[in-house]
């Protein structure tokens, strides 16, 4: 099976090495090289709005889900022609969850810290099957991937499926592609 639609978490900060930007550009190169339709929170700054130019500037097809009132504050980019406004940030969630084949992960703070585990867990209740993606940029993830494996040791946490890991924008979406499910 193809990988057709994915959506992106990515923070709405640009984080403090050239490592961060690079990994996105590259990723927003490759969605666009594979023809994948891109879903993102429709930012304009820091790796949400690096994402956005490097998919556009390669052509490719990028969609983009906010908040009526987080228009001013994270400013979806003018070129953005796919724009969804909605009300609230849990309506902004299900709509960046629901075409997703899978979900690639960058870099990012709270809030692509709160998606990423949102995605795990509704993936680990069964509530979807896509596979998801974590791009361990410079090992930015390791912190995180050593609570999952404690929480795992101590019986806390019980993965259904694997959760991707990459550091390279194309190999993750190689590894998305083979764990595709047929209905998701
Ligand atoms: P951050 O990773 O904190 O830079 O935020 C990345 C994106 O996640 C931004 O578009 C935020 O608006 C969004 N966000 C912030 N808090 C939450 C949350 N609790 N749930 C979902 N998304 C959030």
């Amino acid at each position: 099976m193809k990988l057709r639609r994915v959506t992106v978490y990515a923070g709405s900060y640009l984080g403090n090495s050239l490592s961060y930007l690079e990994i996105t550009k590259k990723l927003g190169q490759e969605l666009a090289k594979r023809k994948i339709i891109t879903t993102y929170g429709a930012g304009s700054q820091g790796m949400m709005g690096e994402l956005f130019e490097a998919v556009v500037e390669n052509n490719g097809f990028i969609c983009g889900v906010i908040t009526r009132r987080l228009v001013a504050v994270e400013k979806p980019p003018q070129k953005l022609k796919n724009l969804h406004i909605v009300e609230t940030m849990a309506e902004r969630k299900e709509e960046l969850a629901k075409n997703a084949q899978a979900f690639v992960v960058l870099p990012g703070g709270l809030g692509t810290l709160e998606e990423l585990s949102e995605m795990l867990s509704w993936q680990n209740i069964g509530l979807h099957q896509s596979p998801i993606g974590l791009l361990n940029v410079d090992g930015y993830w390791n912190p995180l991937l050593s609570w999952f494996k404690q929480a795992q040791q101590k019986g806390f946490i019980e993965m259904q499926k694997p959760l991707l890991i990459s550091e390279d924008p194309s190999s993750l979406l190689e590894k998305l592609e083979n764990n595709l499910v047929s209905d998701s």
